[in-house]
């Protein structure tokens, strides 16, 4: 048979996040013991209370297509979430509901993007930006950003970074993978930047907002002329353990939300009713219904920092949020272990899966080759192992 696989398929990378996930699950049913650090995917089960509600809907017959862009009162439930916890106005005409927050990027590219139009990526960016931009057609440009400034684009690299064919920036804060938090005044100075391209938008993706031990949480959304050129996107994968649930959403412009309803009408019809009546559960309850979680990867932040800090050759950051580590270990390029020359950061994480049977994701991924990241959502027994195991292999 013949292959006519699209190009544009064919020029796609594969989620290295799924992909290294997917690895992983193929080697444990060959019967290895590996301890999966590659995922970003809360540990937790969903709370009762948002099951619960789930089994109402079911019992309740919300068996019927969805409006395109929600329910009327899920979308009132996230007015009123971002109101209470980002002080955001958005009505209801402004939020669109969509599968996950991973569709709600993909219909933001497809809606503002020209063929040709570059989006700004501070890097380490998260693994999906580069390749749903270019799905769109758009041209992903890397701002890299260092360590040393804890992976933080600086208002001098956005400036220079800024051509008259800049359409949009994306960026997460808590960032995946690098766990790094902008604060108010970090915002404010990109912010300043922005003042002189007024035709520039911003996706902020906010989907680990909860998971923030640096204290309280910015959207850049509320930042002085930000409003109408900001979608905030935001889901309940990680603040509620829903990652199969498959929710996201966004607050944006009016024309934005607009075009994205348009889009997933023709893609999705709408989101799956059952875990939208859920989600009007979890986003009425208080924070403090999930701060067990959070408090949970804190004290795991501090366990894996301090482990992976007596390794020679680990050069660490300390994420304020989000529950990834992102070392970097090009101490180790150009050496040799077990008879296996580690040249890059893709080596070092194929090493550490064959030889500790530790899954972990390359940096490559994220845009910055010489890190690794290190996903702390897992037990601290099996954090422990896995780090013990990652000593004794190098
Ligand atoms: N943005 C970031 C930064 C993420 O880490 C993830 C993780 N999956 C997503 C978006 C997509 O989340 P969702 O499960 O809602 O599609
Ligand atoms: N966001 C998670 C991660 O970065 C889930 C995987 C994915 O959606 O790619 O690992």
């Amino acid at each position: 048979m013949s292959n006519h696989l699209s190009d544009r398929i064919k020029n796609m990378s594969t989620s290295a996040t799924l992909a290294m996930a997917a690895k992983a699950r193929e080697l444990r049913n060959e019967g290895k013991d590996i301890i999966g650090l590659s995922l970003g995917e809360p540990d937790f089960n969903i709370p009762d209370f948002i099951k619960d509600a789930a089994k109402q809907a079911i019992d309740e017959n919300y068996s019927s297509y969805t409006p395109v862009d929600g329910y009327a009162d899920l979308k009132a439930a996230i007015s009123n979430k971002f109101k209470r916890d980002n002080n955001l106005d958005y009505g209801l005409n402004q939020i669109v509901v969509s599968t996950g927050a991973k569709q709600s990027l993909f219909n933001v590219a497809m809606v503002i993007l020209n063929p040709g139009d570059e989006v700004i990526l501070p890097a380490p960016y998260w693994v999906s930006y580069s390749d749903i931009v270019k799905l769109a057609e758009g041209v992903p440009v890397e701002v890299k950003t260092e360590i040393e400034t804890d992976f933080k684009m600086t208002p001098a690299q956005l400036e220079a970074a800024i051509t008259p064919k800049t359409r949009m920036i994306w960026f997460s804060s808590p960032c995946n993978p690098s766990g790094s938090v902008y604060s108010e005044e970090e915002l404010k100075g990109l912010a300043e930047v922005l003042k002189k391209h007024p035709d520039i938008y911003v996706v902020s993706d906010e989907i680990y907002e909860h998971i923030n031990f640096a204290g309280g949480h910015v959207s850049i959304a509320g930042i002085d002329g930000m409003y109408d050129r900001t979608v905030t996107v935001n889901g309940v994968s990680k603040a509620f353990a829903m990652t199969g649930w498959r929710i996201g959403y966004i607050g944006a412009p009016e024309w934005i939300a607009k075009g994205c309803t348009k889009l997933q009408g023709q893609v999705t019809s709408g989101a799956n009713a059952i875990a939208q009546r859920a989600v009007i559960t979890a986003l009425e309850a208080p924070v403090s219904k999930i701060q067990f979680m959070i408090d949970k990867f804190h004290e795991r932040r501090d366990l894996v920092l301090g482990l992976l800090g007596e390794i020679e050759g680990f050069n660490l950051n300390v994420p304020e949020g989000a529950f990834y580590v992102f070392p970097d270990i090009s101490a180790f390029f150009g050496k040799t272990l077990n008879g296996v020359t580690i040249n890059n950061a893709s080596d070092f994480s194929l090493y550490l899966l064959e030889y500790a049977n530790v899954a972990t994701v390359t940096g490559e991924a994220f845009g910055n080759p010489n890190c690794i990241r290190i996903s702390y959502a897992a037990s601290e027994k099996e954090l422990k192992e896995a780090i013990s195991r990652i000593k004794a292999v190098l």
